[in-house]
């Protein structure tokens, strides 16, 4: 189906941002294909839009083809005993496919329940929580690549997976088509299939949750009991799509949690949280004692995900030293950052529930367009704020999760 000149604000949780100049939706893999070599062939700007849990849309929308992906299937392909494999067409919701798996009694995907958006959009971000990603689960997955228009296999080494990140963040351009995922079949040989509340979890792997469920770090449990306990949890957290809750018009998380090397952690008050993780993709990292001006900037690691970039010997020595992952709400809590805050006469605040959201305090306000309210201005305004704040307080520059359609942060 195409549609000119198509709003966009009501196809993205945030719900803001102007129309797409042309906006085209697939239900099967052959739509799929068949309109992304059309629009490639056109020679257009062009954007593949899932869920659009993740992506803040520009007030003046986006001049370009906006590939919508809602295929849908979920399909047991050859498996070994005790385990399951499933391919799963791009557009199915990743909810339902993670309901799916728990009813059946497969493990892997229960702790990332309540996660909106779409299977092909999964591996996008590498889409994690509550101690799980999906890089565990995904074997393969197929890929309409825009540089050579063909379909090539992806297996799981290839897509680079890391937090928050792969190989399309990276910059590989196309269209997931698919996503091949291995689960445990938890219901063990000997059980029947009758009783789905016996089929037991992955061991839980996050503090908060195995607290939440009265048992320890390691522990498993029945799928259904995790998948209920995330689900209540992140609703706490307005991190699950709920109309009646106005803390979920937003786009999840809007920052990631910024990676330092240690030595830069150790400028840092003893009380903010840190977890040491295997050298990875780290972010940029601005030392507080620095002068801010170009020349002066010390950029410690890693410069090309954000301002400034680092000279090759600061790079070389990032290399050998460990990192740190830091807590991006704890940053932004300790600039002086409360929850529910809101810049003068903007539609953008800081989540009632989570300072590491921002959500639309604009929409449903309806405008003369009939469209639903709310300014992307005022987000990005909003999220340079909390940038700034932060960088001044501890010399971290955050970075956006969301995408950003037709303009930057
Ligand atoms: C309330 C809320 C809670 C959230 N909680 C979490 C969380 O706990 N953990 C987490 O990791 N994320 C979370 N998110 C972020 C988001 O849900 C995930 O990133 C999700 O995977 C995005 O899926 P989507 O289909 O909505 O992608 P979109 O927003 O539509 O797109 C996101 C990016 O993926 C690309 N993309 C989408 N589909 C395809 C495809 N088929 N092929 C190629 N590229 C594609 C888009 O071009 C874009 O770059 C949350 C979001 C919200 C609103």
């Amino acid at each position: 189906m195409t549609e000119f000149d198509a709003p966009l604000a009501g196809l993205t949780t945030l719900q803001v941002g102007g129309p797409a100049a042309r906006l085209e939706t697939a239900t099967t893999e052959q739509e799929l294909l068949d309109l992304a070599r059309s629009t490639w062939a056109d020679g257009d700007d062009w954007f593949v839009l899932g869920g659009g849990s993740n992506v803040v849309v520009a007030d003046e929308g986006f001049e370009g083809s906006v590939i919508r992906v809602a295929t849908r299937g979920i399909a047991p392909v050859m498996s070994q005993v005790g385990t399951v494999r499933l391919r799963v067409q791009a557009g199915e919701p990743w909810d339902d496919l993670v309901a799916h798996t728990v009813s059946n009694g497969w493990s892997g995907l229960e702790a990332l329940s309540g996660i909106p958006g779409s299977v092909g959009a999964a591996p996008i971000q590498n889409i994690g929580a509550y101690g799980q990603e999906v890089a565990s689960s995904i074997v393969s997955l197929d890929f309409l690549d825009h540089d050579t228009g063909s379909v090539r296999r992806m297996q799981r080494d290839e897509l680079e997976l890391s937090y928050r990140s792969s190989i399309f963040k990276r910059g590989l351009r196309g269209v997931v088509l698919s996503v091949t995922f291995e689960l445990q079949d938890a219901w063990g040989d000997a059980l029947t299939r009758s009783d789905a509340s016996v089929a037991l979890s992955q061991p839980v792997n996050y503090a908060q949750l195995a607290s939440s469920l009265g048992v320890s770090v390691g522990d498993r449990l029945p799928l259904t009991e995790v998948r209920r306990a995330v689900l209540w949890l992140r609703a706490s957290k307005g991190m699950v799509l709920d109309a009646a809750d106005p803390d979920s018009v937003s786009a999840g998380s809007f920052f990631t949690n910024p990676i330092v090397t240690e030595h830069f952690a150790r400028t840092l008050p003893s009380s903010a949280p840190r977890w040491q993780i295997e050298p990875d993709e780290p972010d940029v990292v601005v030392p507080l004692a620095g002068d801010y001006g170009n020349d002066g900037m010390e950029v410690a690691l890693d410069g090309d995900r954000g301002a400034g970039s680092a000279g090759g010997a600061g790079l070389a020595a990032a290399a050998t030293e460990y990192h740190v992952k830091l807590s991006a709400a704890w940053l932004i809590e300790n600039a002086g950052i409360r929850r529910g805050f809101s810049l003068p006469g903007s539609t953008a605040a800081i989540s009632g529930k989570h300072t590491l959201a921002i959500v639309n305090t604009g929409a449903g306000g309806g405008g003369a367009s009939g469209l639903p309210g709310g300014r992307a201005a005022d987000v990005a305004e909003l999220a340079r704020y909390v940038q700034g704040r932060v960088l001044a307080e501890f010399g971290v520059l955050l970075q956006p999760e969301p995408v950003f359609l037709g303009h930057e942060l």
